[in-house]
């Protein structure tokens, strides 16, 4: 019988220190298992040595495959590489700097394999820093579940795993990764969350700030309006026009009424820059609707674009790889 394989998905920006012992544990924690691995390095325009590093790593171990990006694009570009060149029918991403314990793989498998299409770790008890990470997040993951109405413990959580196809038919965009679930439950997929274990990073140090709290929540609008309105946006921007234009035709009858039926002149009234106001975003926010319109059906027809950009491929060479040129924005 043919075993199942299992694709391991690992971004890298500057975790030279740490890959080595990543491997060391994740070999560990599939040593036993009846599925065959692929571990996949993205390596994210790393400026130390985490490229010589992953390729001796492979020198070792031939189920060990990088895909080396031109520069550094980002975690959600780096992942969303991984997901286009993966052959598993399991997939599990996870973060290259042993903050996710490599332990938890065959927990994550399992579930997917039990017929679960996007398995979720949640960090029930967290290793980082209180005031930049554990309070923003807390919040956070209460505001992303109430917007989205995808209810998570842990949207931060990147080690996570998915059935094959739920990732071949994402696309990620800016710090997209976190609402994978989000965007996915639009397929109408079974998700479910699992206690992980978690653990202080003890070397390199983390890519991101506070600052990433304002691109989360900029995110977060942008996936409710795809989510909620994406096939239909003149439904957002033409119900607040037409309520506009409508308030506008009122005030603008009481307005002609005054002038010609009581005789009241209206040049010095607010109410008639109130009227010329309403009238005027009224019809500005329909046309600018109708114009998401037209452009929401350019987008789901599908632009082939790629957010990322690769200079070398390691330990692909006997696949099938769609090389198809892609623009880059
Ligand atoms: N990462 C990446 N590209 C980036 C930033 C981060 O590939 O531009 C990787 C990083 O190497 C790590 C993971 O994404 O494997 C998570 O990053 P980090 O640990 O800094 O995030 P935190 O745990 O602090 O949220
Ligand atoms: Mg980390």
């Amino acid at each position: 019988m043919k075993k199942t394989l299992v694709s391991i998905v690992i971004p890298v920006f500057d975790e030279a220190e740490n890959v080595g012992l990543l491997h060391e544990e994740i070999i560990a924690a599939i040593k036993d298992r009846a599925e065959e691995y692929e571990i996949i390095f993205v390596d994210d325009g790393s400026a130390d040595d985490s490229l010589a590093v992953l390729k001796k790593i492979r020198a070792g171990d031939p189920r060990v495959k990088i895909i080396h990006l031109r520069k550094n694009f980002g975690q959600s570009a780096a992942i969303s590489a991984g997901f286009a060149y993966c052959r598993g029918e399991v997939v599990i991403t996870m973060d290259a700097d042993l903050q996710n314990d490599p332990a938890d793989i065959p927990l994550l498998v399992d579930r997917v394999r039990e017929g679960f299409d996007i398995v979720n770790g949640w960090r029930r008890d967290r290793h980082d820093k209180w005031l930049t990470r554990r309070v923003p997040s807390f919040f956070g993951n209460k505001l992303i579940s109430w917007i989205t109405g995808v209810k998570l413990h842990d949207y931060g959580c990147t080690l996570r795993g998915f059935r094959s196809d739920v990732v071949k038919n994402l696309k990620l965009y800016g710090e997209m990764h976190r609402y994978i679930p989000a965007i996915a439950s639009r397929m109408g997929i079974r998700s479910t969350e699992v206690a992980v274990n978690h653990r202080s990073r003890q070397f390199g140090r983390s890519k991101y700030g506070l600052s990433r709290t304002f691109r989360v929540v900029l995110d977060l609008i942008s996936i409710k309006f795809l989510l909620a309105y994406s096939h239909r946006p003149l439904q957002v921007f033409g119900g607040a026009g037409l309520l506009m234009i409508l308030t506008g035709v009122f005030s603008g009858m009481y307005l002609t009424y005054t002038k010609f039926v009581l005789n009241q002149g209206i040049a010095n009234r607010p109410l008639l820059f109130f009227t010329l106001l309403m009238v005027f975003l009224g019809f500005q926010a329909i046309s600018l609707g109708l114009l998401a319109e037209m452009l929401s059906r350019i987008y789901h027809e599908g632009l082939d674009k790629n957010e990322y950009s690769i200079r070398e491929l390691i330990g692909f060479e006997n696949e099938n790889i769609d090389d198809r040129p892609r623009t880059l924005f």
